[in-house]
């Protein structure tokens, strides 16, 4: 089951994947910006280069970022789907991603497009601290880090991203708007955009899109299974 989370950074992305990888057991989450992160943190050729645009809330190039993902969804644990976080940004990256795809026959089947105010974002972004060892997501509003800014699931050291500091964030949206937001066109006229309400709670949002996707799924199905009954008439 391939997926794809689309929506404003901030908009609860990585933990509505997290969460439906959990829910689908064998179907692992793929983040381009946790892969980044980590090569920045290993000093790598690629999180060298990657670190420059990163800190400034651009897009990492491309070129760096196409083999990457392509690289990442051919490892054994994504033979039955993965779910996409942070990728695609942009066009180029969604129609390089569906010729991949279109060579192993295996289109994504649904885009989950979480759709929440530009405000609430900057807000959640800014007051967003994370784990340095876990990745565990704190929040300073709704679910504060513990006073001595140690972890409490793995005593790791929690922090503040250097791309959700306030001004960087403001230019991380207008990067999406640019960039990012028309891929809800061209996931809407294939019809696999699947829109869900992400301004409710984590458990609300993560209902909705368990329940949205069944549906989709049994519709997939079925369009599957009339293509078959057509191809078996025809011969
Ligand atoms: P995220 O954690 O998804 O917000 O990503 C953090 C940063 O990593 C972004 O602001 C970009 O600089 C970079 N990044 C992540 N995914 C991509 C991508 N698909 N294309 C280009 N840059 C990306």
């Amino acid at each position: 089951m391939e997926l794809i989370f689309v929506g404003y950074p901030g908009s609860g992305k990585g933990t509505q994947a997290a969460l439906l990888s959990q829910h689908l057991s064998n179907i692992p989450k793929i983040s381009t910006g946790d892969i980044l992160r980590a090569a920045v943190a290993a000093k790598t050729e690629l999180g060298l280069k990657a670190k420059l645009f990163m800190d400034g809330g651009e897009l990492v190039p491309d070129e760096l970022i196409i083999d990457m993902v392509v690289q990442r969804i051919s490892e054994p644990d994504s033979a039955m789907g993965y779910i996409l976080d942070g990728f695609p940004r942009n066009i180029h990256q969604a129609q390089e991603l569906d010729r991949v795809l279109l060579n192993y026959n295996r289109p994504i089947l649904g885009v989950l497009s979480l759709e929440i105010e530009k405000k609430k974002v900057i807000a959640r972004l800014t007051s967003r601290r994370v784990c340095n060892k876990c990745g565990h997501l704190y929040n300073l509003i709704s679910d504060p880090p513990p006073e001595n800014n140690i972890c409490g699931f793995c005593n790791g050291e929690i922090y503040q991203r250097s791309d959700d500091k306030a001004e960087t964030v403001l230019h991380r949206m207008e990067v999406y708007e640019e960039a990012t937001r028309p891929l809800k066109a061209y996931y809407g006229s294939q019809g696999k955009l699947i829109p869900i309400d992400g301004s409710l709670s984590i458990e609300k949002v993560q209902a909705e899109i368990v329940n949205k996707l069944t549906k989709a799924l049994a519709q997939f199905e079925l369009r599957k299974n009339e293509r078959a009954a057509y191809r078996q008439r025809q011969s």
